[in-house]
């Protein structure tokens, strides 16, 4: 393999990139742009991993590892070179398919009247979230015709999850939402359960866009961070469901903040249980957090939809106690 062919690889693979596909998070930043947080290589309470991201490198106080992101993938995955450089491409090639996928159901949106209703039913009206969330529609039958067209192999598609093991499209009648590494599909026809892809469902919706802000408010679905978002609450996030994986607390916990649980009022109180248990755990790391009490049998979609406005979800932030 030659030295272009391994540097190009190293400029698709950015290192930061890829350590937090497989979870790893910042914890703090020190000078010139780089940051420290715990080796994924080694059992790490001190934060001994440097990372920095201009130059792709990675450097471990703790175990004394270091390198670019080929030896980082070599050591993490315990394989050899030339088999870290072949995970690499993979997961490159993931990234890039994925973009296509996202792209073509985003096409079929509005080529589908039945999937744009479905939305409005929801509450979604305005072109501008749907622009921001990037939701697409998966009619079924016709995102494999297409990948095939453009030289992906029906093996890869199959690997990814977009096409199961009978080679049909496994996303069919869905609305889709591109996710970090990941797609989530809601069916338009049937409360059949939702669909990822396989592997994680990552970390907090558009946490980015957020991660900044002092408050953050912490719903449970996409259809309720939409209507947010749409009603002006620009400073949403979601974990898509009321269980957060260790990544997704670890990012509520990165930073000084207030975080509005905002969870789905169930008639079988697991909403308000999860909510007060994820309060506790907030306040153990030192956020403050705050229960936002909706309406009983409410999620904040259903608020929107049936009426509440802006100005009542504002109270209702204003009304959330500890
Ligand atoms: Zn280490």
């Amino acid at each position: 393999m030659s030295r272009k062919a391994l540097d190009e690889l190293k400029q698709q693979v950015p290192l930061l990139d890829y350590l937090q596909a497989h979870d790893w998070r910042p914890i703090r930043r020190i000078g010139s742009g780089r940051i420290m947080g715990l080796c994924p290589l080694h059992t790490d309470h001190r934060s001994s991993f440097l990372l920095d991201p201009r130059k792709n490198l990675f450097y471990c106080y703790g175990c004394g590892r270091g390198g670019d992101v080929i030896r980082f993938a070599e050591l993490y995955h315990q394989v050899k070179f030339l088999q870290a450089v072949a995970l690499l491409r993979e997961w490159c090639g993931l990234a890039s398919l994925l973009d296509q996928v996202i792209d073509f159901y985003r096409l079929q949106l509005f080529r589908h009247q039945d999937a744009v209703s479905y939305l409005s039913d929801r509450g979604l009206h305005s072109p501008e979230v749907i622009e921001h969330m990037r939701i697409g529609y998966a009619p079924g039958r016709c995102l494999r015709a297409w990948l095939t067209q453009l030289g992906y192999p029906i093996s890869a598609l199959r690997q990814a999850g977009l096409v199961n093991a009978e080679g049909r499209d496994a996303f069919t009648h869905r609305i889709v939402f591109p996710l970090e590494g990941n797609l989530y599909g809601r069916s338009i026809r049937t409360s059949t359960p939702h669909l990822f892809l396989p592997g994680s469902k990552g970390g907090l919706y558009a946490w980015e866009q957020v991660r900044r802000a002092p408050e953050i408010i912490l719903v449970e679905g996409l259809f309720d961070y939409a209507v947010l978002w749409q009603a002006g609450f620009h400073n949403g996030t979601c974990s898509m469901g009321n269980h957060l994986n260790a990544r997704q607390f670890q990012q509520l916990c990165d930073g000084p903040r207030t975080v509005y649980l905002t969870f789905d009022s169930d008639g079988n109180q697991s909403g308000q249980r999860a909510a007060q248990w994820m309060s506790r755990r907030l306040w153990a790391q030192g956020v403050a957090a705050r229960r936002v009490s909706l309406p009983a049998g409410q999620d904040p979609n259903s608020f929107f939809v049936q009426g509440g406005d802006a100005h009542q979800f504002q109270n209702l932030l204003e009304a959330a106690h500890p």
